[in-house]
C-alpha cells in the first residue's frame, strides 16, 4: 500500500523506456526487487520476463517479507501469471494470521523450529478436561500438564488459569552438569530450538533453573501416573445407584444421592479408595457404621452401612487397605457400600475419579 504514495509521479517510466535494453533490464530488476509496485508500469515495455525476474530476485532477497498487504489484488489485475506465486504466498500468510488470531499454533515448519515460547491463559471451566483442552489447542496433553505443573489431571479445578503455550514441549529442571546439548539429547530433540524458545542467547544455563524443551514429550510413565485414576473402587460390587438426584428407595421422595452404591455380600472387605488418614469412625441412623478418610488435595471419602469397622480414628491407611466390611446398617435396603467423595467439603461424583 505504502508504495502507491511514493511513486504517484510516474515520470520515471519514460526515462526507463529510452535507455539501452540491457540497462533497462538491470534497472527494472533492481526496482522490482525493492519496489515491485513501482516496477509494475515498466513491465509492459520490457516484457513479462523481466518483471518475473525482478520478482524472483525480490523473493530471494526478502523470502520472509510478510509486508505484502494489499499488493496481490493489484498484481492480479495487471498480470495474474507472473504474480501467481506471490498470491499463494499471501494466502499462506493469511492462514498464519488467522491461526494466531484464533489462538492457534503456527503450522509451517519454519516457525515451529525456532519460536520463542509464548503462551496465553485459559481459565478452567467446570467440566474442562486436560485431554480435551489439548485437542482444542492442538497440543500434546503432556505439554499442558508439564507447563502447568499439574500433578493430577482429575484434580484440576474450575477457575484456575492454565498456561496454553504456542508450541509443544515440556519443562525441564536443569541438573548440575547439564548442557543444552545434553538436555536436547535426553528428549531426542535438536538443541537450537531450546535456545530460541528460552531466549538463551548466551547459551549458558544454570543448574536449578527450568527450561522449556520444545518438541519434547513427557515421559509416558509420568504421564500415566498424573493421568491415573485418583481412587480405586473400594469393593468389586455391583453398581446399584448413581450419584445425583433420584427417588429415595426408603421414603420415595426425590432426594440427592451424594454418593454411589455398590452392592456386595455382607462381610465383603472394603478397601480405602486412596491412601489417607482416618478422621472419623462412628455410627449414625442414616449411614450406620461409617468411616471417613481424609486424603491429599482436600479430598475425603466416606464409607457407609458397614457391618463392622476395621480401623480407628487417626489411623493412616494405604490405598486398598481394609477399613471395614459391607453391611446393611443404618438406612439401607440390603447389604451394600454407600461411597461418597468430598472435594473441599463438597460431594463430587466418585465415578469421575476412579476406574
Ligand atoms: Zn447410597
Amino acid at each position: 500500500m505504502k508504495f502507491k504514495n511514493c511513486f504517484c509521479d510516474l515520470s520515471y517510466i519514460s526515462f526507463f523506456r529510452r535507455g539501452p535494453l540491457i540497462l533497462r533490464l538491470v534497472l527494472v530488476c533492481a526496482v522490482a526487487a525493492y519496489f515491485p509496485l513501482a516496477a509494475l508500469p515498466l513491465y509492459a515495455p520490457l516484457g513479462t520476463a523481466s518483471g518475473a525476474l525482478g520478482i524472483a530476485l525480490r523473493s530471494r532477497l526478502f523470502p520472509h517479507n510478510a509486508d505484502m498487504g494489499g499488493m496481490e489484488t493489484i498484481y492480479e489485475e495487471h498480470d495474474g501469471g507472473v504474480f501467481a506465486q506471490n498470491a499463494s504466498y499471501k494466502t499462506e500468510g493469511e492462514g498464519e494470521a488467522s491461526a494466531l488470531a484464533a489462538g492457534g499454533v503456527l503450522e509451517p515448519e519454519e516457525f515451529s523450529v525456532s519460536t520463542p515460547l509464548i503462551f496465553f491463559a485459559h481459565t478452567l471451566e467446570r467440566g474442562d478436561m486436560i485431554g480435551n483442552l489439548a485437542i482444542k489447542y492442538g497440543l500434546n496433553e503432556g505439554t499442558l500438564i508439564s507447563l502447568n505443573g499439574i500433578r493430577n489431571t482429575r484434580a484440576i479445578q474450575a477457575g484456575r488459569a492454565l498456561k496454553i503455550p504456542n508450541q509443544d514441549g515440556v519443562m525441564h529442571k536443569v541438573a548440575k552438569g547439564e548442557t543444552l546439548e545434553s538436555i536436547a539429547k535426553q528428549y531426542n530433540v535438536k538443541p537450537e530450538p531450546l535456545v530460541s524458545a528460552n531466549e538463551l542467547f548466551g547459551e549458558k544455563i544454570n543448574a536449578g533453573t527450568t527450561v522449556f524443551v520444545p518438541g519434547a514429550k513427557m515421559n509416558e510413565a509420568a504421564l500415566q501416573e498424573i493421568n491415573g485414576d485418583l481412587f480405586i473402587r473400594p469393593i468389586r460390587g455391583r453398581f446399584t445407584s448413581a450419584y445425583g438426584w433420584r427417588r429415595s428407595p426408603i421414603t420415595g421422595a426425590r432426594s440427592f444421592h451424594r454418593g454411589i452404591d455398590l452392592a456386595a455380600p455382607t462381610g465383603t472387605p472394603i478397601g480405602a479408595g486412596m491412601a489417607g488418614r482416618v478422621t472419623s469412625v462412628g455410627y449414625s441412623p442414616v449411614f450406620g457404621n461409617y468411616v471417613i478418610i481424609s486424603h491429599h488435595s482436600n479430598y475425603r471419602t466416606l464409607y457407609a452401612h458397614m457391618s463392622s469397622v476395621r480401623t480407628r480414628t487417626g489411623a493412616y491407611v494405604s490405598t486398598g487397605q481394609t477399613v471395614g466390611y459391607v453391611g446393611n446398617t443404618g438406612q439401607s435396603t440390603g447389604p451394600h457400600l454407600h461411597f461418597e467423595v468430598y472435594k473441599n467439603g463438597v460431594t463430587v461424583n466418585p465415578l469421575q475419579l476412579m476406574h
